[in-house]
């Protein structure tokens, strides 16, 4: 379906052609005309399936029509860069519209704050926050949401992971009850559904099937010991032309200074992301990377959902995720928008269930890869448990352990 079909502005449509953006993607084709019509919705996508755009589409062909005289849109999302990339395509599709938006998070620049309230005070259109700071400025009645009509939530699922819960209910009882509320997660457990049932009216289903991976991306996996892990990547990019970019996942910010360093040692190109680095190194390292000034971008799951960096030709994922949607994330970096990507996933003995269970998720066996001979062998794969050890290979123990439920520093 063409956007025209859709039905939108005129001025939407000139925005959508500057961008390159010809016909609407399945979310965008479900979900903009409910949008449009007034209906809250309730998305289940992930990154990648253009819900961004799914989003702001209708939102800038209300402001257009409605003419709001004051900030009319919020959009609360789980993490800085999220926030900045939504920015990014709200400038990019709302050019013609004149519709403008600004940014709050925590860990900004100095100064930033008083350019925000200039913003806030001439009635910019769309604020994009993160609960944390959004809540702060709340409380200190440094922000002004009484005008809003918009509300929306991206990667809900994520904030709440986050332990942003409390938060996203204070916040609601800032805003005035006649509203149209947008809520999209890439996963969509209860209590997901809990909160939908708790703020959304009457909300429009939207469905894009979530757990499996793009088809573009050619997926495969390497059984080996942790001291094979640098060497591995290594001969996996050394002279390699084809992989222009690389995104390595590893879910620890201390493992990713240890891959950089030894990557670095053997002369690739290499930096490292993680929440240790201020807010402008961040943007710095993700420019670096996106513009291929740096070849090898080592990350830990903090830029694996909503972050947009387009031609990454290979995905590398240093240790396996824990929750099996984070790997349909990490590996969704690769093979965007209709080209094709390749995806390694290194699994050590302790890693063999994790990786078991995203096979169950996405409905498929990943070719396990036998190791380069220099490199020796690997640990064998086993396909279920050992006997005597429980379905988790043994480590029932760090289960409750294991999950996080305070905020964490993003
Ligand atoms: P998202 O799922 O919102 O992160 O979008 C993923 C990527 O798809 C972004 O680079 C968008 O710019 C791009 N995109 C979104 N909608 C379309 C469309 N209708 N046609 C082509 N590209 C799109």
């Amino acid at each position: 379906m063409t956007f025209e079909e859709i039905g939108l502005h005129e001025l939407v449509l000139e925005g959508l052609s500057c961008m390159g953006f010809e016909k609407a993607t399945p979310i965008q084709e479900q979900a903009i005309p409910e949008v449009l019509k007034g209906r809250d919705i309730i998305g289940c996508a992930q990154t990648g399936t253009g819900k961004t755009a799914a989003f702001v589409l209708p939102i800038l062909n209300k402001i257009l029509e409605k003419d709001y005289k004051n900030t009319s849109t919020l959009i609360i999302v789980p993490t800085r860069e999220l926030a900045l990339q939504i920015d990014q395509q709200i400038q990019g599709l709302a050019y013609f519209t004149g519709a403008t938006s600004i940014c709050l998070y925590g860990g900004g620049k100095a100064g930033d704050w008083k350019e925000q309230k200039k913003a806030m005070d001439q009635g910019v259109d769309i604020i994009i926050a993160t609960p944390g700071k959004l809540i702060s400025h709340l409380i200190m009645k440094s922000i002004n949401v009484s005008t809003i009509e918009n509300l929306i939530f991206d990667e809900a699922d994520r904030m709440l992971d986050m332990g942003f819960y409390e938060d996203i209910c204070r916040i609601i009882s800032f805003l005035p009850e006649k509203r149209q509320n947008l809520m999209f997660s890439a996963t969509m457990p209860p209590k997901i559904r809990d909160l939908a049932k708790r703020f959304l009216t009457n909300p429009f289903e939207v469905s894009i099937e979530i757990s499996k991976p793009s088809e573009g991306v050619l997926q495969a996996a390497y059984l080996t010991f942790d001291n094979q892990k640098t060497p591995l990547i290594s001969s996996l990019i050394k002279g390699k032309d084809e992989y222009k970019s690389i995104l390595i996942f590893t879910s620890t910010k201390r493992k990713v200074n240890d891959i950089v360093r030894s990557l670095r040692g053997n002369n690739f190109e290499v930096k490292g992301i993680s929440s240790d680095l201020e807010q402008q190194e961040r943007e710095d390292v993700l420019m670096a990377f996106t513009t291929k000034k740096v070849r090898v971008l080592v990350a830990t799951d903090v830029i694996s959902r909503g972050i947009d960096i387009k031609d990454i030709n290979l995905v590398i994922n240093y240790d396996v995720p824990g929750n099996p949607a984070d790997y349909v994330h990490r590996i969704g970096r690769t093979a965007r928008a209709d080209t094709t990507g390749v995806a390694i996933t290194l699994i050590n003995p302790d890693d063999m269930y994790k990786f078991r269970n995203i096979e169950t998720l996405i409905e498929n066996e990943v070719p396990k890869v036998k190791l380069p001979e220099v490199l020796g062998d690997g640990p064998e794969w086993r396909k279920t448990s050992s006997k005597g050890k429980n379905n988790n290979g043994g480590r029932k123990k760090f289960q409750g352990k294991k999950k996080f439920y305070g905020k964490k520093k993003h």
